[in-house]
């Protein structure tokens, strides 16, 4: 039987190369693109093992799993939110999360500017935009004017500061489709900054083990990396 804990070190360091390529190959500097180690449903030593084989970035869907995972990873390890925020979860999740990457909605990000307003802090967050048909990827802003137009809402919200913006590319093989979804989610992020001359609003997380590096030739800046790093997920 494979090992899996052994190869964590080894998987990291594929992925870094990997990315190094993709970015070489269309001209940009690796050093822009942030990888995450995407631990949800994977067991603490895992995510022990990867933090020392360097990663400091983690990202969990499940807002209790990755409570109890905060209390036992090191100080100058960040987890980010990259599931669903139902808004019941919303008290527990703001200051838990370093970045809330999926705020797809004016009234959830009213709600997280609440709760950081009474815990006295400012809560990094990503829009999320849905730029696939498919059911798979039922989350994120579908409709670009709803996008803007919960924007504008947001920008006012003291308590928040919007980082850029998240997407899921549709799980298919057509690599046209998967970069399509891509580039529309790069096209408002572009608009968006332009549009508001928004501060801080410099990430673009987009790709996955499967599709990372098409999501580094259209502009990501954070890619999300959970099988290839800790193996399947069952
Ligand atoms: C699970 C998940 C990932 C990682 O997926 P892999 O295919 O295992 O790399 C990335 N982003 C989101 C939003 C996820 O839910």
């Amino acid at each position: 039987m494979i090992c899996l804990m052994n190869s964590i070190a080894r998987n990291i360091e594929t992925i870094l190369r990997e990315i190094e390529i993709a970015a070489k190959s269309c001209g940009r500097n690796p050093d822009e693109i942030q990888l995450m180690a995407v631990s949800k449903t994977k067991p603490l030593e895992m995510l022990l093992e990867a933090y020392n084989a360097g990663m400091r970035l983690f990202g969990e869907n499940r807002v209790h799993e990755a409570i109890e995972k905060r209390r036992e990873l090191p100080d100058d390890a960040a987890i980010e939110l990259i599931g669903h925020l139902q808004s019941n979860k919303v008290k527990q999740a703001v200051g838990t999360f370093s970045c809330i990457q999926s705020v797809d909605s004016l009234k959830l990000a009213e709600k997280i500017n609440m709760r950081a307003e009474e815990l006295g802090i400012v809560q990094d967050i990503l829009l999320e935009l849905k730029t696939a048909d498919q059911d798979e990827a039922k989350t994120g802003f579908a409709d670009i004017d709803d996008f803007f137009s919960a924007l504008e809402q947001i920008i006012l919200l003291k308590n928040i500061r919007i980082r850029g913006m998240m997407t899921i590319a549709p799980f298919v093989r057509d690599e046209d489709l998967i970069r399509s979804s891509f580039r529309t989610c790069r096209d408002t992020f572009l608009k968006a900054a332009e549009r508001y001359e928004l501060k801080d609003f410099d990430t673009l997380s987009m790709g996955m083990s499967g599709d990372f590096a098409i999501a580094i030739e259209e502009g990501a800046t954070l890619v999300r990396i959970g099988s290839s790093i800790f193996g399947t997920r069952f």
